[in-house]
């Protein structure tokens, strides 16, 4: 429920508002605009009693918001979420930003080798997992800490950014210190536990669409996370399970702007795990960029025939430097632009 104050509503009608629904046992998040202000009620469990709040001075109106997830919707805030990393890096404005690595850490040469090649390249952050999510418990599951240590050398070396999953409460501390942005895989988007944990970590968060999951799933599990206080969540689009083995996954991305419709947060696609074949990445990463996507997730791979995983999806560095090259004149004729390396963010 979202309570509308007047234009100009005195500092005390605002705190009136929240302190009123705090009394009542819920949330209040005041959120100011450039109208008006505007006072969210968090954890609106049906029996809320709106006339009360309608009759406190100041208020203009109730708007109830209609969807099962409230804050991640655009009712709740219509203007879109610009998620703001360092190095003044935006993901949701006009830039699109490519995050590209190898899918797994593997040891320092493979990590330094392919941050080089895509920085080189022009991409703005690292992605590799130290901790892999795999659906065998026989295949290779990561380095785990001292692949988290790999990649914070990979930043101070190459001033990428860095995206690394966390696949449990446990080594959520631990990469929070190296990432820039905490990545949920698939198979834990309803984890509810974790997203609770992201919510709390306080740093932007990548949501992945889990394998068989509807659009209204990912934004209620992004809604966990916002609910716990942490508004930088960027939602990723990687395919959901389809009926035919030509593809991987089938990579939706209708989703996009099925997204950028309904909810105020941002979304990327991930044209490697939704294909699972690198001659395929390339058109579907192009065409996620002209479909509006606010950036990729790409697999590269210094060596890929000998990747410990997801070898077959990963791009060689030369094919991504070209694909580089397609979606930033792609990006030019939407009115956008590929976000390009500054140097070290620190
Ligand atoms: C990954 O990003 O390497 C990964 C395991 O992806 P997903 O969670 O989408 O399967
Ligand atoms: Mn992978």
């Amino acid at each position: 429920m979202l309570i509308v104050m007047r234009h100009g509503a005195p500092e005390e009608d605002i705190r009136r508002v929240a302190e009123t629904i705090e009394e009542m046992g819920y949330q209040a998040r005041p959120m100011p605009g450039k109208q008006r202000t505007t006072v969210g009620l968090v954890g609106n469990d049906g029996r809320v009693d709106s006339s009360r709040l309608a009759a406190l001075p100041g208020v203009q109106e109730i708007i109830h918001v209609t969807k099962p997830y409230k804050q991640v919707s655009r009712e709740w805030k219509p203007e879109s979420t610009v998620v703001r990393l360092p190095g003044g890096l935006t993901i949701g404005a006009e830039e699109v930003v490519v995050m590209a690595g190898p899918c797994s850490v593997e040891s320092e040469r493979q990590l330094i080798e392919a941050a080089r090649a895509v920085r080189e390249s022009g991409a703005t952050v690292l992605r590799a997992g130290a901790f892999k999510p795999r659906s065998s418990p026989y295949s290779f599951q990561g380095l785990g800490i001292p692949g988290l240590k790999l990649l914070g050398k990979a930043r101070d070396e190459t001033g990428l950014l860095i995206v690394t999953e966390a696949i449990d409460a446990e080594g959520m501390d631990a990469v929070a210190e190296v990432a820039d942005i905490i990545q949920i895989g698939a198979r834990n988007m309803q984890n509810y536990s974790l997203l609770k944990r992201a919510g709390r970590v306080g740093k932007p968060v990548l949501l992945k669409r889990g394998l068989s999951a509807t659009i209204q799933e990912l934004l209620l599990s992004a809604e966990y996370i916002l609910a716990e206080g942490n508004p930088n969540v960027i939602l990723c689009e990687r395919g959901v399970r389809g009926f035919d083995p030509a593809t991987r996954n089938l990579l939706d991305l209708s989703a996009i702007p099925v997204v950028h419709g309904t909810s105020h947060l941002p979304i990327i696609a991930d044209p490697s795990h939704g294909t699972g074949h690198r001659d395929m990445v390339m058109p579907m990463a192009k065409a996620a960029v002209a479909a509006g996507a606010d950036g990729l997730l790409i697999e590269v791979h210094p060596t890929p025939d000998r990747a410990l995983s997801d070898g077959a999806q990963s791009l060689y560095p030369e094919q991504f430097d070209r694909l580089m090259r397609e979606i930033r004149l792609i990006a030019e004729a939407i009115g956008r632009r590929v976000a390009e390396s500054v140097g070290v963010r620190a």
